[in-house]
């Protein structure tokens, strides 16, 4: 038995259609964790179609109730073959981002899998069923054909990622040596481009809050009292264009980060940042001196991702009472994210915008991670991913996006190297969210190879 006969098995097992169908199972759970009426939905899918798979394959399951009382289960499996191998963790979430029912193109169901030309259309079917589907299928490739996999592994399965992770750290924190793993690998996210398999290794942060201008109570008639009073739709407006220039560059001196070093910039050289089917990039926005992939990897980025002032779908004659966007730095390790409102209270206050209030937002933020391309085990698997594809992998210090690998990196202490299998126009979050079948099938074997040569081979300790 060798290699080549695993990669042949998970080969057979897409193009069988096996992993469509599959993948149409685990679609069909409406697992919406921002939407509490589906939370027995979250409980079912950890005990049904991950218990029985992991079970199958010879893994001890567990769901563990959060730690945080409102928050959704989590699922550990553990296989263990010998204390005197390494343990390899593996991450994914079975909660899915809500719906948006309405909005899928005519012909579409977020959940109901449909194939269409090379595209598997469904809700999570990118994030992130379909992405921990193939981690566990290459997984038991590997075990029917080895008999065993040759290291010990755990599977963990949360169902709150969608709504920030609530407890995932107090839970690891709190199981933090009972899971003693040596590396997480995991998936999530998309390629840099479809063609190419890619590695990162941690991710940007993201911190989100409200900016208020509240002047008073109710809207006053515009002819009577415009002039007179002040407009907090236009105060708001002035105070964003100082946390910024006109192009997007940030002003905010402590949101600049000072962690775009040398070798960071080298890695990040000769990374292609647009594929087919996205948006092109705005050349002329952003960071003036950086390159886009620097841009969107190594630097922050702040977005305002709502706004408003009165009834913008029925606007009346009258000076409004408040105005309010939610606002978003995206930022990378350096920027200390304690720091990141009190900065921005300082640089408002000192442009004269004292009247504007800074409300942090109750959810969405991760911390930004970040690992060496040259770590060890980032070599081990890039190497093993060249092997199986022929072609060396896009290399990312970090993903654009955020997840909670700090949890991870910070709290397990072990290296993280995510291998995505997804690609940057998937509609994730959106209406018509697919996969490709080209990257499922490739990402398929890429695992498959991955987790046989870890039991084959010495690994980094
Ligand atoms: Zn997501």
């Amino acid at each position: 038995m060798t290699k080549e006969t695993a990669i042949t098995a998970i080969s057979d097992y897409f193009d069988t259609g096996a992993f469509t169908d599959e993948l149409a199972g685990l679609v069909a759970f409406e697992t919406e964790s921002q939407n509490p009426d589906q939370a027995p939905e979250l409980m079912r899918y950890l005990r049904e179609p991950m218990t029985d798979r992991l079970s199958r394959m010879g893994f001890s399951c567990e769901i563990h109730a959060n730690p945080v009382a409102s928050a959704h289960p989590i699922l550990v499996a553990r296989r263990q073959e010998s204390a005197d191998l390494p343990t390899i963790l593996i991450y994914g979430h079975g909660d899915v981002i809500r719906a948006q029912q309405d909005q899928w193109r005519e012909g579409l169901h977020p959940f109901r899998l449909k194939e269409e030309g090379a595209r598997l259309y469904g809700r999570g079917t990118a994030d992130n069923k379909g992405q921990h589907l193939i981690n566990l299928a290459a997984l038991e490739a590997v075990l029917q054909t080895r008999g065993a996999l040759g290291f010990n592994c755990c599977v963990v399965i949360e169902t709150g990622e969608e709504t920030g992770s609530p407890g995932l750290a107090e839970f690891f924190e709190a199981h933090k040596d009972a899971i003693g793993a040596d590396v997480l690998i995991a998936s999530d996210g998309p390629r840099l481009q479809p063609g190419t398999p890619t590695l990162f290794m941690g991710s940007r942060g993201g911190l989100t809050f409200d900016l208020v201008v509240d002047l008073r109570d109710g809207a006053h008639h515009s002819g009577n009292w415009g002039g007179l009073l002040a407009d907090p739709a236009m105060i708001l407006a002035q105070a964003l264009s100082c946390i910024t220039d006109a192009r997007g560059q940030i002003r905010v001196p402590e949101w600049r980060p000072e962690s775009l070093t040398d070798d960071i910039r080298a890695a990040l050289r000769d990374l292609p940042i647009e594929g087919e089917d996205g948006p092109s990039v705005d050349e002329d926005w952003g960071e003036e001196d950086l390159t886009p992939t620097e841009r969107a990897f190594g630097w922050n980025s702040f977005a305002v991702l709502a706004m408003t002032s009165g009834v913008p779908e029925a606007p009346v004659n009258a000076i409004s009472a408040k105005a309010r966007a939610t606002c978003q730095l995206r930022y990378v390790v350096g920027t200390d994210p304690a720091e990141i409102l009190p900065a921005l209270r300082r640089h408002l206050d000192a442009h004269g915008f004292s009247a504007v209030r800074v409300d942090p937002c109750e959810t969405g933020l991760f911390q930004a991670t970040r690992l060496s391309p040259d770590h060890p085990w980032v070599r081990f698997v890039a190497g093993s991913l060249t092997r199986t594809s022929g072609q060396a992998p896009h290399i990312l210090p970090n993903l654009a996006g955020s997840l909670p690998n700090d949890v991870f990196a910070d709290i397990l202490g072990i290296p993280t190297v995510w291998v995505p299998h997804s690609y940057r126009a998937c509609s994730q979050h959106a209406p018509d969210e697919h996969v490709l079948t080209s990257v499922c099938r490739d990402g398929l074997r890429l695992m498959a190879g991955l987790f046989w040569d870890i039991g084959a081979e010495e690994t980094p300790r």
